[in-house]
């Protein structure tokens, strides 16, 4: 009797000291919910974990889905057989094709079976050889490796090829963050970044309805509800600013319209990162790119917020950025043409080096900007995602 299984890799690193079950055992629940509807079983072993009991039409579902699992380094689709050798070796000759360069490598995990690992490398190559005489033996750069697993629960796994996964931290095990998340390329990435470390993600969008368009903000609940995919359960909160961009608009000097946006963002972002609980803001910042991106404006824009602010694509270079974004499946829809809040008021020509007292000198102008901030929480719109 042998089968198809898909056989799950996870890291070592998090394996080690006195978190490894809480880390396990966070895994073991993302991997149960993500195949949940999908008629299967999964063992969950010490060291592997293996995906069995499914109808071969389901398994690129399958696979497609534990991809989106962050704390999976690898899979690999396998066929399972027992522990006879006669079985192994006909499952074995199967799989290999008929010409070209082959090794065997094996693995015994199961310590008292009777073959060490040489001698099941040694006789399956034999049989191998013998029944396709056209195939040759090179141990150093084969064209066709075949992996044979021994474990301890009277399995042996025959698999040839290695699919790479998300990797990182099982999701929720990183504390939680509040992403910033605008319709751009560079958030999206930036929230991913930091759930693939295990950060949970709550993501808060800004928009200037009706200088923004609805389909803008839809923009930003369709990229939230893609990151969903890997962040399980995220919720997206929605806020206007036009409020306090009319009076930014009003009262301020035109070019340090970006910078006091920004300012005002981040204290609305650290007053819902406390409702939600979240420990830190995320936002999708990359050093340089735009005036508001240089030193300085961050520095300005940070001396508002008490929390961290991550911003893991700090030191990325924009193709590095669309790189992610094309793989994680968020550039197509971040690249749709619509506006962002940030747009709406645009100076010619932006600060590039605003300074903290100049700054506050503006913002002093508005003089009911706490009152500002507190109505536009209070229009806080939360939106579930998954
Ligand atoms: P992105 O591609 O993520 O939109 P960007 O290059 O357009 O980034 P900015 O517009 O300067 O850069 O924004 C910098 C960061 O500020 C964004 O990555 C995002 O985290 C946050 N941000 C910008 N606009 C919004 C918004 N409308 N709602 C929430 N966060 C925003
Ligand atoms: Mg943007």
């Amino acid at each position: 009797m042998s089968d198809n299984v898909i056989l799950i890799r996870f890291g070592e690193l998090y394996l080690k000291g006195k978190n490894k079950d809480y880390f396990e055992n966070m895994l073991k629940n993302h991997i149960t919910d993500k195949l949940r509807g999908i008629e299967c079983n999964v063992f969950f072993g010490r060291g592997r974990y293996v995906v069995k009991d499914y109808d071969a039409s389901v398994e690129y579902n399958i696979i497609s889905r534990l991809k989106h699992v962050f704390g999976i380094h690898s899979i690999s689709t396998a066929r399972r057989c027992g522990y006879d050798l006669d079985e192994i070796a006909d499952l074995a000759i199967q799989m290999t094709p008929n010409s070209g360069t082959f090794r065997v490598t094996s693995h015994r995990s199961y310590k008292k079976y009777p073959l060490n690992s040489l001698q099941i490398n040694m006789q399956l190559g034999e049989r191998i050889l013998q029944a396709k005489p056209n195939l040759q033996v090179d141990l150093h750069t084969p064209s066709y490796t075949i992996n044979v697993d021994v474990r301890e629960n009277g399995d042996v796994y025959l698999y040839d090829s290695t699919i790479k996964c998300a990797g990182g931290m099982p999701y929720g095990t990183g504390g939680k963050g509040l992403l910033l998340l605008s319709g751009g390329i560079d958030s999206p990435v930036a929230g991913y970044m930091m759930a693939k470390r295990g950060m949970s993600i709550a993501a808060l969008h800004f928009h200037s309805y009706p200088y923004t368009s609805e389909a803008a903000k839809q923009k930003a609940i369709d990229l939230a509800k893609i990151l969903g995919e890997y962040c399980p359960s995220i919720k997206l909160a929605c806020i206007s600013l036009t409020e306090i961009q009319e009076a930014i608009h009003n009262n301020c000097k035109p070019n340090y319209m970006i910078t006091l946006v920004r300012r005002f963002m981040m204290r609305i972002a650290q007053k819902i990162a406390g409702k939600f609980g979240c420990g830190c803001l995320i936002n999708g910042e990359s050093l340089g790119q735009v005036a508001s991106q240089t030193l300085e404006s961050i520095t300005v824009t940070n001396a508002v917020v008490d929390i961290p602010v991550f911003r893991p694509c700090i030191g990325m270079d924009k193709d590095e950025i669309i790189d992610i974004a094309e793989n994680i499946g968020t550039f197509k829809k971040s690249i749709e043409p619509y506006e962002d809040c940030c747009t709406v008021f645009l100076p010619e020509f932006p600060l590039i080096k605003p300074t903290i007292d100049k700054v506050e000198e503006q913002e002093a102008r508005i003089n009911d900007y706490n009152e500002l901030i507190n109505r536009a929480i209070a229009g806080l719109e939360i939106i579930q995602l998954t």
